[in-house]
């Protein structure tokens, strides 16, 4: 399975199409298709059938289409830029990914 620059829980930013210059989180990864979902980015209407046993109601609702990830960028924790990834081994052994403008760790938790 090949790996993605991106993980889910990142913070992107999209750097080409109808949402360029936007950001959002990753909320899933298609390693096979290379894709991912990032939150309110390539929003699509779908039109829902209502399912009374369900409880859904019909009608348009907004979805994320997966975007490419060669249209994504990720952006820094560290420096809020958005950014190439680089990857290092910390002295435990772990591989992280690293922002390639500031050298800070890419995997963790947002704070901002
Ligand atoms: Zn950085």
């Amino acid at each position: 399975m090949p790996s993605l620059h991106v993980k889910k829980g990142d913070r992107v930013m999209v750097i080409a199409g109808g949402d360029r210059g936007r950001t959002g989180r990753v909320l899933r990864v298609f390693p096979k298709e290379q894709r991912a979902l990032v939150e309110g980015i390539r929003v699509v209407k779908k039109h829902r059938r209502p399912d009374r046993a369900r409880g859904i109601r019909g009608g348009i609702v907004p979805i994320e289409a997966p975007i490419h990830v060669s249209n994504l960028m990720v952006v820094c924790p560290e420096c809020s830029r958005p950014t190439r990834v680089g990857h290092r081994r910390l002295e435990d052994g772990t591989k992280v990914r690293v922002c390639k403008r500031c050298t800070g760790v890419l995997d963790r938790e947002w704070t901002k």
